[in-house]
């Protein structure tokens, strides 16, 4: 930047306005642009891909400049800000054509990774930003979602790895602090204003901690201070009491494949099996009940009735769902109300929702179901706003607000009077022309128009002396065979013809804003009305799910009792269609609280596992469940190791892993949790493995409690002592000879052997390496492993040579001695 030099006005003006928003690129509206300078335009040109040009502005130099058309900036500000950059959008704040001087300009928005706005329909994940208050003893965080109001805050133990696995579990792109700190892969913006602003102060009416109070507000105040406007639409802040939710960490959310199947993606997850819904608002909050399991068993209770009214009511399920399809995403269509920046076919959208509700309330109420008739007079009366939309706003509106056609006619006179103005303005010419002649008694009379004078009356040069004073006419242009006149009638028409487009845009544009306003006072009543919705679009779908899938409603017990009867994993069943799965039970109690799994890689262990989870899961979520039948107790915390896939990644060993995550289990187990370990102890040294996987087992048997599925390798460990409370099942297989096949029953008792030579064979490894595993495993068999591993000398079994074939099959007594003799003879020519 040159340094004595003065720039232009306007340049001067930006950099002024630029020294407020260093961390942002600044697009700066000019006209039909936005523009970048100096270090924003260098660099943006090379991240937007975009010729950099120069601007002269007073100084020697021409400064650095490029620029985006303005209706395209919404993609450029989204690229920038998907890479962790922020734009301030400049816009002008008065009309050019009016402003004396330079235009005044102003910031309208800064977006920000944690604050863009994603509207597409049918987004159902949530789009969080976080504020982070670090105390004393705890952590306290705020998260909210712009687009939909959604707002909530809680408190978490002061623990590094938690708040991580937290943080990625909401998926935060930013984070506000009061003084920032480095968080990985999060953009941390500093920002210090945390006072509750009295406009706001009711959303903070449930919330006592002041901590979070002081947090929630914090991340308010920074929305506000980007967004620059009122955020009428957040809603009430809800606290999330750690202890209302089973706790489960990133890694079990993953491992069980909750709202991610095994590819990352959400197919083969359980949001996959289960997202039948049929509105965004569903979509989003079926996923949150997912990730957030319930354990207040009247709660659940609560929820799995509203599920069991519409399994057994299949007709009334069927309409609901198919009128809940008719409703657009609501609470995303309240934020763009709060916003301003609804469109004509948004309040459509909206109107076609509301005209919905009515009907779904009466459907609701005639199931006569008390808890559903408190849901359906929770939905409030709205049809005043789908009535004022309806009749104001034409039946397919475009989208865009500055070319009008939006207005319906009959809505307003004065809308109407201007519309005919311009349509029958040519007509209403024709009879003034008329009307003149008469009037004037001048048959050469006429109308006419020119762009410099407008509309005028001409009356050419041998007419002229019959032009009398009283004629009211004003002479306006002098021709050589003819003048051109005024009169005040025809210049008031002119006035309202010229302007009359200008006036119907500008007046079809006010009438759209009063009609936003007035609903804009309903945000909130719109938002409860979409909950309502996404409640009952969630219980329809999982009743419908439920019915088509055969599943049972679950009953919860106090006994530390886990029934389950022919349980099936749900994902697993709808991937392979239903055919061929095994159902199994799962039978757990006081007396058996540990279930020792062993049999054959392969044969159904960790699906078994993954299947009593999801049982669980779903239970609690308020879902049935695919079984015939089941009770089950109410868990407090899932903890699972299962698999390892993904360690490798993360830098840290297996095994490392593996500890760590058993002790977070072992640790912070209670009685009334799950514990599901997968081969634990398989990362290290056989002896090493199966010491501490036997030392895990007793540790829960005698301290934590918790019901715990354990599968294994290590066929020792089916020798533990039964007192300790382990009940030995396994995989069942059937092998006959060398061949094995997966029953996928789970079968009483420990497994016979461990197949893992079969299963390798099965995998075609080399007969070598086979032939000599089993020799190995007998010689193990026999003996104990170290004499085993250092005395047995390699046999290599190879593979059957041709001569050995040939000699097999000869039988020495059979053949005469000459025979015998040609035969050596061909034996040795084989060698
Ligand atoms: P393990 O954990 O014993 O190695 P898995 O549980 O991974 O075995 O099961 C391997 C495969 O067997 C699964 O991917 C699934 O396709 C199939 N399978 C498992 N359990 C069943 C079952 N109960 N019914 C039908 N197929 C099953």
């Amino acid at each position: 930047m040159a340094k004595k030099e003065k720039y232009s006005p306007m340049m001067e003006k930006y950099l002024e306005l630029k020294k407020d928003y260093q961390d942002a690129f600044v697009f700066y509206r000019l006209g039909d642009f936005y523009e970048m300078f100096f270090d924003d335009a260098i660099k943006g040109s090379k991240l937007l891909n975009l010729a950099l040009t120069g601007k002269n502005a007073g100084v020697k130099e021409r400064v650095p400049m490029c620029g985006i058309p303005h209706h395209a900036v919404e993609g450029y500000v989204e690229t920038l800000v998907k890479q962790g950059y922020k734009v301030a959008i400049v816009e002008q704040l008065e009309d050019p054509k009016k402003a004396k001087g330079i235009v005044k300009r102003g910031v309208v928005q800064v977006v920000t990774p944690g604050t863009l706005m994603d509207f597409h329909a049918n987004e159902i994940s949530n789009h969080f930003i976080g504020a982070l208050g670090i105390f004393e003893f705890n952590y306290t965080l705020a998260y909210a979602d712009l687009s939909t109001g959604e707002f909530f805050v809680l408190n978490m133990p002061k623990n590094e790895h938690g708040l991580k696995t937290r943080i990625e579990a909401l998926g935060f792109k930013e984070i506000v602090m009061e003084e920032a700190h480095d968080i990985e892969h999060v953009m941390v913006s500093e920002f210090k204003d945390y006072k509750v602003k009295d406009h706001y102060a009711k959303l903070f009416e449930h919330i006592s901690d002041l901590k979070q109070i002081r947090v929630a507000s914090l991340l308010l105040n920074y929305l506000i201070e980007t967004q620059k406007r009122d955020l009428d639409h957040m809603q009430e802040v809800v606290e999330i009491k750690d202890d209302e939710y089973v706790t489960m960490d990133g890694y079990t959310k993953k491992a069980l494949e909750l709202v991610q199947g095994a590819a990352g993606e959400k197919y083969g997850s359980l949001l996959w099996l289960l997202d039948h819904t049929n509105s965004a608002m569903g979509g989003r909050l079926l996923k949150q009940w997912i990730e957030q399991p319930l354990v207040n068993r009247s709660r659940i209770e609560e929820r799995l009735d509203n599920v069991e009214v519409f399994v057994e009511n299949f007709l009334d399920r069927e309409t609901i769902r198919d009128m809940i399809k008719d409703i657009y995403d609501l609470e995303k269509l309240a934020t763009r109300i709060a916003f301003g920046n609804v469109n004509p076919r948004d309040l459509k959208w909206i109107a076609a929702s509301l005209k919905v509700i009515p009907s779904l309330k009466n459907n609701l109420l005639s199931i006569n179901h008390p808890q559903l008739t408190t849901l359906a007079h929770q939905l409030v009366d709205l049809s005043n706003i789908t009535n004022t939309i309806d009749q104001a706003i034409v039946n397919d509106p475009p989208i865009h607000l500055n070319e009008g056609g939006i207005i319906k006619d009959g809505y307003s006179s004065e809308l109407d009077e201007l519309r005919d103005m311009k349509k029958n303005g040519r007509k209403w010419l024709a009879q003034f022309e008329e009307k003149e002649r008469e009037r004037t008694g001048i048959r050469g009379l006429k109308v006419g128009y020119n762009r410099v004078f407008g509309y005028y009356i001409e009356i050419t040069k041998s007419f002229l002396p019959q032009v009398k004073e009283e004629f009211g006419y004003t002479r306006k242009q002098s021709l050589t065979n003819a003048e051109r006149f005024v009169t005040p009638e025809l210049k008031e028409m002119e006035d309202k013809i010229l302007s009359a487009q200008d006036r119907i845009v500008s007046l079809e544009h006010e009438i759209f804003v009063q009609i936003r306003n007035y609903i804009k006072d309903y945000v909130h009543k719109i938002q409860d009305v979409a909950k309502i919705v996404a409640h009952i679009d969630v219980y329809t779908t999982l009743a419908s799910v439920a019915s088509k899938n055969n599943y049972v409603r679950p009953h919860f017990n106090d006994e530390h009792l886990l029934h389950i009867v022919d349980g099936r994993h749900p994902v697993v069943e709808e991937v392979i269609k239903h055919q061929n799965y095994i159902a199994n039970s799962c039978e757990m109690d006081r007396d058996h609280e540990i279930l020792l799994i062993t049999g054959p890689n392969m044969g159904g262990k960790s699906t078994y596992m993954r299947q009593v989870s999801l049982a669980v899961i779903m239970s609690q979520i308020g879902s049935f469940i695919p079984a015939k039948e089941a009770s089950l107790p109410i868990f407090d915390q899932i903890f699972t190791r299962i698999g390892a896939s993904d360690d490798l990644i993360s830098g840290q060993s297996t095994f490392m892993v593996e500890m760590l995550e058993a002790n977070n289990a072992l640790r912070y187990a209670t009685e009334n949790s799950l514990i599901i370990f997968d081969e634990i102890g398989r990362g290290t040294a056989t002896f090493d493995g199966m010491a501490l996987a036997q030392g895990i087992i007793e540790y829960i048997a005698h301290h934590t409690h918790a019901l715990t599925l354990f599968s294994t390798h290590y066929h020792e460990l089916t020798y533990m002592s039964e007192e300790l409370g382990i009940r030995n099942v396994h995989a069942s297989a059937d092998v006959s000879g060398d061949t094995i096949r997966f029953l996928y029953k789970i079968a009483p008792g420990p497994s016979a052997e461990s197949y893992g030579i079969n299963v390798a064979k099965l995998a075609q490894l080399p007969d070598e390496v086979i032939n000599r595993a089993q020799v190995i495993l007998q010689s193990l068999e026999d003996n104990n492993i170290e004499k085993t591993l250092t005395t047995t000398k390699p046999v290599y079994v190879e593979k059957e040579s041709e001569v050995e074939k040939v000699l097999k099959q000869i039988d020495p007594m059979a053949l005469s001695p000459l025979d015998a003799l040609s035969t050596l003879i061909e034996l040795k020519k084989m060698l």
